[in-house]
């Protein structure tokens, strides 16, 4: 953590990996949940989780949360519980055994660590991988208030981690058309775990075709998940076209 500015304050999971929304409920007394950054209970390169009468035990964990005023911004470190070499640092060899006995799949794994990926497709994909999106069904089962719980890209159906991402006709496009041209081919099931597990079988493509269509399939999710913020939250909607240009100027920066 840096300065908090850009680490959501209830609804990203940088305490041991939970949410403050997870850990606490919803709120009776009004609070916004959305646009509150971390910052908002940090000061002078302290943390003051007191401003919201959090529990004391809240409050030590919080506290556990390492800022380090030099780094260029909040970066986001696999920590589980109990781990603490390193000290707040994402060490790629120190960890790869721990990390990896984390997940089911050693695809799963590739897919967040793999070589290349930008940071900013990282937690997204982190939070795919564990189910932590914040989509509109889970928002309403934390009991925040959500208008309308549809599915923004397609409006058809209601929005939840499964339908975005794949089942979303939206979505399935997206990542079709991009299969289709540059990847030789199409997995048959509209699932993201059924589409990693796909690349993993690779059927004699090999490791570098693999490693390109797992940037390519965390480039569509980051996409996607960027464009139903934008509409959600800013009123903007990009066509499809756009997206998918989007999509390749990201993939050529981060291929080889
Ligand atoms: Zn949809």
């Amino acid at each position: 953590m840096r300065e908090g500015g850009e680490t959501d304050l209830w609804l990203d999971p940088w305490i041991a990996g939970q949410s403050l929304l997870e850990i606490l409920g919803p709120q009776s007394d009004g609070v916004e949940y959305r646009g509150l950054t971390c910052r908002r209970i940090i000061r002078g390169g302290v943390w003051r989780p007191e401003e919201y009468r959090f529990t004391a035990q809240l409050g030590g964990e919080i506290r556990q949360v390492q800022i380090t005023p030099d780094v260029l911004s909040d970066v986001w470190v696999w920590a589980p519980p109990g781990y603490t070499e390193g000290a707040g640092e994402f060490r790629f060899s120190s960890c790869y055994d721990l990390v990896r006995s984390h997940f089911d799949k050693i695809e799963e794994y590739d897919f967040i660590w793999g070589k290349g990926l930008a940071r900013k497709m990282q937690l997204s994909a982190y939070k795919l991988v564990l189910g932590r999106l914040l989509t509109r069904d889970r928002l309403l089962r934390f009991g925040v208030p959500v208008p309308d719980p549809t599915c923004v890209l397609c409006e058809a159906e209601n929005e939840s981690i499964g339908h975005l991402f794949f089942q979303c006709q939206v979505a399935w496009s997206i990542w079709v058309e991009q299969s289709r041209r540059y990847l030789g081919g199409v997995g048959r099931e509209r699932d993201f775990r059924e589409i990693l597990q796909w690349i993993g079988d690779g059927r004699g493509r090999g490791q570098s075709w693999a490693r390109r269509a797992r940037l390519r399939l965390a480039a569509s999710v980051w996409h996607v998940w960027r464009e139903r913020n934008r509409r959600i939250y800013e009123g903007l909607s990009t066509p499809l076209v756009g997206i998918l240009h989007n999509i390749e100027s990201d993939v050529l920066v981060m291929s080889p």
